[in-house]
């Protein structure tokens, strides 16, 4: 059961998003305020957060000013790095779960959609994880990579790399949005249908 009454969401089928970003206290302050800009704007539509559950980098920014805002937060941290992530004490769920791989799945479960926020090597795992798990068709949720300040300029150039060279199909372009605003985020949460079948060809 959903925790948000959808009927204050018209038009809008997603009501909690996953954020993924980074737990870096160190990142430059125009991205510690873009976290709070957008988690404030999703808790503003009424949307559940889910994350990772820490209280440190631009994760910890994105729960407190969700919760600020008035919007449920559940965070998912796998018990070995509770004391490292600063486990946040005061979400309205928060789950400890044995391994990474248990919080991953819990966050992709528990979410109608994705927003990929600038982060590190964690940032960059969870979105090619919920990337390569599109494509393998275990599920078909938006997908929004947030390239504040050019941040992301290099992952979807890799990604754009991976098709010329043959690696990747084109049709992987299809599998998330890359949005530079506000409003672009909420039109690509609220417009991204599924992508096509890719084809089955010998090269897969
Ligand atoms: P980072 O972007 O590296 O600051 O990490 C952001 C989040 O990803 C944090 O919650 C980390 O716990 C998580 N994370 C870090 N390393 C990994 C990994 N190897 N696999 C999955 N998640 C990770």
């Amino acid at each position: 059961m959903s925790f948000i009454d959808t009927k204050r969401n018209p038009g809008l089928s997603i009501t909690s998003v996953c954020v993924y970003c980074g737990s870096s206290n160190q990142a430059l302050q125009p991205f510690k305020q873009l976290a709070k800009d957008v988690s404030t704007a999703l808790a503003q539509r009424k949307m559940r957060i889910v994350y990772g559950g820490g209280h440190v980098g631009l994760m910890g920014i994105v729960a407190d000013a969700a919760l600020e805002a008035g919007t449920k937060v559940i965070g998912i941290i796998p018990e070995h790095i509770r004391a490292q992530e600063v486990q946040h004490m005061g979400l309205t769920e928060l789950h400890v779960v044995p391994d990474m791989h248990t919080r991953k799945r819990m966050m992709v479960e528990r979410a109608d959609a994705f927003v990929i926020l600038p982060g590190g090597m964690g940032t960059l795992d969870e979105a090619f994880e919920i990337l390569t798990w599109k494509k393998l068709k275990l599920h078909n949720k938006p997908v929004v990579l947030f390239n504040a300040y050019g941040y992301w300029d290099h992952l979807v150039a890799l990604i754009d790399h991976a098709v010329e060279q043959g690696f990747e199909q084109p049709s992987v372009r299809a599998y998330f949005k890359v949005v530079t605003d506000m409003n672009s985020m909420f039109a690509a949460l609220e417009s991204q249908e599924a992508p096509p079948m890719p084809p089955i060809t010998g090269r897969m």
